[in-house]
C-alpha cells in the first residue's frame, strides 16, 4: 500500500547546498534557521505548548537525494566513502522514502515560525513532521554504536586575517555566528575522505549569502582564505 505525506512546512537554513553540512545535528551550534509552517500549521494553536520545549524532532524529505532504485547497501562518508555497509546501518541520505530526523534546538517560536540551531538540513528542506523532544524517552544511557562512536575529529581551522575581518563584518549584517559557523562545519573536514587535498587546493561553499573560501596548508589543517558575498 502507498502512502501520500505532505509536508508541514520548509526550513530556511544558512546551507545553500549539501557541501560542508555537518553529518549530524547539533555539530554546528551556530547552524541556525527557521521552519516556515505552512497553512493550517502556521496557525498559533499548532504549536501551543512547545514553548516548554527545548528541542524538537524534525522528520522531514532529503529532497536533493531521491533515489528511483531502492538501494540496500551505502558507502556513508565516516566509512571514508569506499567502504559500504547496509543501509539500515547507516543515516546516510539516499535511502528508502529518503526519510531523515534531526534533533535540533528549538530557539523561539513566531505563529508560524520555528526558529531553529543545531541544523544539519538544507535550505529548503521539506518537513513532515515535528514533535517534541522527551529527554527521558530519547536518552538511551548506554547505548552502543560501534560504527559511529564518537563524533568526527576535528581540524583546527585558521583566519587570513582579512577573511577574519571580512566574517565578522557579514556576521554583524546577518546578525548570525558567522564566525563560529564557519569554523565548526570546516573543522569537520568537509572534503571528500578519498581526496589529499594539495595546499595549492581551493574549497569553497555558500553560507547563508556568503561565499567562503579554505584551503589546506597541511592536510590536516584548515585556513580560510576569504569571505565574501559575490557581485
Ligand atoms: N540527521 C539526519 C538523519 O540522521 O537522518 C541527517 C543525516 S545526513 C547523514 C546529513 C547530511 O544530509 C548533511 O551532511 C547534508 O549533506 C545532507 N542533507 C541535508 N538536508 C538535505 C536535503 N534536504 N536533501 C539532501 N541532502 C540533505
Amino acid at each position: 500500500m502507498a502512502y501520500s505525506v505532505v509536508p508541514v512546512g520548509h526550513v530556511r537554513s544558512c546551507f545553500k547546498e549539501k557541501f560542508a553540512i555537518p553529518r549530524q545535528p547539533a555539530l554546528a551550534p551556530a547552524a541556525r534557521g527557521c521552519l516556515e509552517l505552512s497553512p493550517p500549521f502556521d496557525r498559533a494553536e499548532a504549536v501551543q505548548g512547545l514553548e516548554g520545549v527545548s528541542h524538537v524532532w524534525l522528520l522531514f524529505i532529503f529532497h536533493q537525494a531521491l533515489d528511483t532504485e531502492p538501494r540496500l547497501k551505502v558507502r556513508p562518508p565516516r566509512l571514508g566513502g569506499n567502504r559500504s555497509i547496509g543501509v539500515f546501518a547507516s543515516r546516510a541520505t539516499h535511502r528508502p522514502n529518503g526519510i531523515g530526523q534531526s534533533v535540533v534546538r528549538l530557539d523561539r517560536i513566531e505563529p508560524g515560525k520555528l526558529w531553529l540551531s543545531g541544523l544539519d538540513l538544507l535550505d529548503g528542506t521539506p518537513v513532515l513532521d515535528i514533535k517534541p523532544y522527551v529527554p527521558y524517552a530519547d536518552q538511551v544511557p548506554g547505548a552502543t554504536n560501534a560504527i559511529a562512536e564518537a563524533p568526527p575529529a576535528l581540524l583546527p581551522v585558521d583566519w587570513a586575517s582579512a577573511a577574519l575581518a571580512e566574517a565578522r563584518s557579514h556576521a554583524l549584517r546577518l546578525d548570525e555566528p558567522l564566525v563560529a559557523l564557519i569554523e565548526q562545519c570546516l573543522g569537520q573536514d568537509p572534503r571528500p575522505a578519498y581526496q589529499v587535498p594539495s595546499p595549492e587546493r581551493t574549497y569553497g561553499v555558500k553560507l547563508w549569502d556568503v561565499e567562503v573560501r579554505w584551503h589546506y596548508p597541511t592536510p590536516a589543517s584548515i585556513r580560510v582564505l576569504e569571505v565574501f558575498v559575490q557581485a
